[in-house]
């Protein structure tokens, strides 16, 4: 056949060095990932931790704050390790208080830098094996057990033998490999769109406030009442809809219906969390290119746009922009349990409860360019069936990939949540290593009485 024409090639059979023999393999230092590797390291065995960029943190370094700390009554309902981590932000100056929101529940505002930095101490002193740079591509299966993982990096293909695996890749990447069904987006197959987050500097962030304090008929917030912006220093703003209307009548491009600013811990920074592209699958190449290219064209028209019309923004400059197009939503595992919009809707409790959730259903449109949002008025449980998946013996997942439907997976999606769930998934990994069995088998209650111990938070107290 002429090389021109051909679709597929045929990859001669090599024999792989093994890299890392280790208990426990979590794949993905996103939120999810990095609690997990701790929790399970965190007594002594041995915990690799695999990840395809040159630091850690995933999603927690592009700008975003953390949603979901505290509940809709506003009591906290995340601890333990994640707050351990914000505790060790804020000694540096990183990380600002719990703030109750009107529209995000509670917003907790983080330097990205320093997640990095911090991130990368707390996995040193409990003793995970990182391994930056390094892309996790496929599985060796041995019956209906992850018998090696492959990975690829500058040291070419190698094999890691793990006796328990974590998938904390946001796209259940492990999952998929290894044959659990997964399934994508809505039923029609449609995801969330992505967004490429940037920094603007020289934001005269006092005025913006007390713009949306003072002429709320002018500067109009999505739900957020005007008074809140008089009394907070930090806040997010969401709308802004009529000087979009605007700016669009006068030949502006921007692809989102509301105006979202975040406002930094540094004096006169905000994060914009306001481009946005349809259609793009976060599990593809070229796809992922396309949305990164895309999205990165609109940054000058939307930072246009924040100087000409948005008030305090008048000497504003790009100071950065976040490292890479910010995903929403891929593939979610068919799990033991599937979590979905009426268990977030009734704020349901379940028996095996290992974490708690509280914030609402928000799910930007994959069609248009708004979002819709739906509270519960409190808090709902995630089950730890929802991380245990169907077929595959040694994996447990942790992170936004949970088995959920489209709707659940737009509430539970928030990173204080997902470290939450990484956090369990860390735990109920050493267990099962300790006791010698497999995940599904794992006795929940006992788990529960660790998480306690531990200190993270679940509403009931097991028997
Ligand atoms: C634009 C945007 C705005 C959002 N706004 C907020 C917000 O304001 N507050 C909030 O709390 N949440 C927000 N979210 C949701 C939240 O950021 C994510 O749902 C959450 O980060 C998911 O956590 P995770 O650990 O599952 O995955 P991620 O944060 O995506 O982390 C996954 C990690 O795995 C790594 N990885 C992936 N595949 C591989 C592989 N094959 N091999 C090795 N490593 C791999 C990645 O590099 C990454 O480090 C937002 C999301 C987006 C995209």
């Amino acid at each position: 056949m002429e090389i021109h024409e051909a679709q597929t090639v045929l990859e001669p059979a090599k024999t792989l060095p093994v890299c890392a023999k280790v208990d426990v393999a979590v794949v993905g230092a996103g939120p999810a990932g990095m609690m997990a590797a701790l929790a399970a390291a965190e007594d002594g065995l041995k915990v690799a931790l695999i990840e395809n960029r040159g630091f850690v943190g995933g999603n927690l370094t592009i700008g975003l704050p953390i949603l979901g700390f505290l509940s809709q009554k506003g009591k906290p309902i995340i601890a333990g390790l994640p707050q351990k981590l914000i505790d060790r932000l804020k000694a540096r100056n990183a990380a600002g208080p719990h703030q109750a929101c009107p529209l995000h529940v509670s917003l907790t505002l983080i330097e990205p830098e320093a997640v990095k930095a911090v991130g990368l101490e707390m996995l040193a002193e409990r003793g995970v094996d990182l391994m930056l740079n390094t892309m996790f591509c496929g599985v060796l299966m041995d019956g209906n057990r992850i018998g090696a993982l492959i990975v690829e990096s500058k040291s070419g293909r190698e094999a890691i033998f793990a006796d328990l695996i974590i998938d904390g890749t946001g796209d259940g990447d492990v999952a998929f490999q290894s044959g659990v069904p997964c399934e994508k987006g809505s039923e029609q197959g449609k995801m969330q769109p992505p967004t490429l987050m940037f920094c603007l500097g020289g934001v005269d962030t006092e005025r913006l406030r007390m713009s949306l304090a003072n002429e709320p008929e002018t500067y109009d917030a999505d739900f957020i009442p005007a008074g809140y912006f008089g009394q907070n220093r930090r806040f997010i703003v969401v709308g802004l809809r009529k000087l979009i209307t605007q700016a669009r009548a006068e030949g502006f491009v921007i692809p989102n219906e509301r105006t979202i600013i975040i406002s930094g811990l540094r004096e006169g920074e905000v994060w914009i969390n306001m481009t946005r592209v349809k259609g793009i699958d976060g599990t593809e190449s070229r796809s992922l290119t396309a949305g990164e290219i895309e999205t990165r064209g609109q940054i000058d028209d939307l930072f246009r746009y924040l100087v000409g019309y948005v008030p305090g923004f008048e000497k504003a400059f790009v100071s950065k922009v976040a490292p890479f197009l910010g995903i929403r939503e891929t593939r979610r595992i068919v799990g033991q349990y599937t979590m979905t919009g009426d268990d977030i809707r009734n704020c349901c409790r379940f028996d095996d409860a290992i974490a708690v959730g509280s914030y609402p259903i928000d799910l930007h449109s994959p069609d248009g360019n708004d979002c819709k949002l739906e509270w519960c008025g409190d808090c709902y449980d995630i089950p730890y069936r929802s991380l245990v998946p169907q077929q595959v013996e040694n994996l447990l997942v942790a992170g936004r990939s949970i088995s959920t439907t489209h709707e659940a997976m737009a509430a539970i999606r928030v990173m204080s949540t997902c470290m939450a769930m990484g956090e369990a998934a860390g735990r109920a990994a050493k267990m099962c290593i300790r006791e010698k069995v497999s995940p599904v088998d794992l006795d929940v209650h006992k788990l529960q009485k660790e998480m306690l111990n531990c200190g993270a938070y679940l509403r009931s107290q097991p028997e």
